[in-house]
């Protein structure tokens, strides 16, 4: 087989990370269901448990089926190594929780998917890990924000819900002045629209519930690790850059300088606290990702078609889709994601709150749920669900108001669902 790393995407999407099973033959990857894995001696155990050797102990901390599943998804995003987690918010939570100890603090774009805010706010009141949210999108915005205590930048590559493209090169920028690592959750862009280590993140984090999975039938999450970020500051990073004393003094950043934060993800996240995926959940999602490419296509040209339908319709008032010409953000869209900002985005009817519930209310063929990215078309009324937790200032912030509808547009037909909101609409007074 050729170097991962040398296939174009779509072949990556189909090959990286999973050969024909040596044991059989079997050309899909097998599902491995088992708990443990038998040692060959005593020695062998001890070693995988000191982290001296690579191999598999207990599925807690890593499993063949799981490691498929890693394997392809950091070559996909151009990552060095990648550890999957039970969801999307775990990948978000061992971030956080891998990069600061309580006291310490990072630089959180406003506009971010209301699970990721609510968490934020939860870490800071219960652990003391303290978001400082930059005022504005701009990278000078997020550079205003760094104070001495900050170790991290935080954002999304397209926001949920409003589709908002973000600089990620000039916030990357900032970061690398800082000498901080740029996390990017790239859920709403997928690898197949925007890798964001090729335009400067450190660290790369998915729900791969969305479009990696892409059928919505499985909850799961990844973090990537890009391997260039310099950890070597002794006063920060201690899970990196300190002894560990239950692993014999093992530093990780010297024993794993290729990988290490995705290396103390596993240590801390999976082998202490422990929110692994499961094997078959990892493989579903395998079998998602081998279509991503085409799927990616499909889905913008019908959210394209969908936003430019509203925008043009009486009852709406505005639509948040920057893939449409003369929408604000349309440079950062030619510059970041000429394909086109995905598939998820809002709009407002005329009709406010009342009309934007009785439009959801009348779809027929789109699902009223609360997903997004999958291969069926979904409606939801942000502020009363996703964002419901949040203060109103918090929301405002996250570009939902009482009045926002979220489409997360599929892969059906688009002249039916353009049929399917236009009954919906024609109900509305
Ligand atoms: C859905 C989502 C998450 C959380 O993922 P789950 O798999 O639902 O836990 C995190 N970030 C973004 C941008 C999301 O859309």
């Amino acid at each position: 087989m050729p170097d991962d790393q040398t296939l174009r995407f779509a072949t990556q999407a189909i090959h990286a990370g999973a050969a024909p099973d040596p044991a059989t033959g079997a050309r899909v990857q097998p599902i491995y269901f088992t708990n443990g894995f038998v040692f060959d001696s005593t020695e062998q155990a001890a070693d995988i448990f000191a982290m001296r050797r690579t191999g598999f102990s207990y599925s807690r901390g890593s499993n063949p089926t799981v490691a498929a599943l890693e394997r392809r998804i950091a070559a996909l995003e151009g990552a060095k190594a990648a550890v999957a987690v039970a969801s999307g918010q775990s990948a978000v939570m061992l971030v956080l929780m891998t990069l600061m100890r309580s006291g310490e603090s990072y630089v959180a774009s406003p506009r971010l998917f209301g699970g990721s805010l609510g968490l934020m706010r939860r870490l800071d009141g219960r652990y003391d890990l303290q978001p400082q949210f930059a005022k504005g999108l701009a990278p000078e915005d997020f550079e205003a924000a760094i104070t001495p205590r900050t170790r991290a930048i935080v954002c999304e590559s397209i926001v949920n819900p409003c589709a908002t493209v973000m600089d990620i090169e000039g916030i990357a920028a900032v970061a690398r002045r800082h000498g901080l690592p740029l996390v990017i959750d790239n859920t709403l862009a997928s690898p197949a629209l925007i890798r964001p280590i090729e335009h400067g993140a450190d660290i790369v984090v998915h729900s791969t519930s969305k479009f990696l999975g892409g059928s919505g039938q499985t909850i799961g999450g990844i973090i990537c690790d890009a391997g260039r970020f310099d950890w070597n500051r002794p006063d920060r990073y201690n899970l990196i850059n300190e002894p560990w004393p239950d692993y014999e003094g093992l530093v990780v950043r010297e024993r794993f300088p290729d990988m290490p934060f995705a290396v103390a993800c596993r240590l801390f996240g999976l082998r202490d606290l422990g929110p692994g995926l499961s094997p078959m959940n990892a493989f579903l999602t395998l079998t998602g990702i081998e279509t991503l490419p085409l799927r990616m296509e499909r889905h913008c040209a019908n959210a394209r078609a969908v936003a430019a339908y509203l925008k043009d319709h009486p009852k709406v008032d505005w639509v948040s889709y920057p893939g449409l010409p003369g929408q604000p953000g349309e440079a950062l869209v030619k510059r970041y994601v000429p394909q086109g900002p995905g598939s998820i985005f809002t709009f407002a009817l005329k009709g406010g709150e009342p009309a934007a519930i009785k439009f959801i209310m009348g779809l027929d063929l789109i699902s009223h749920l609360v997903n997004i990215g999958e291969i069926k078309s979904l409606a939801i009324h942000p502020a009363s669900t996703t964002h419901r937790q949040l203060r109103p200032e918090e929301r405002a912030a996250a570009c939902v108001g009482p009045e926002t509808v979220r489409l997360s547009i599929g892969l059906e037909s688009v002249e039916d669902l353009i049929a399917d909101i236009e009954q919906a609409l024609a109900k509305l007074d």
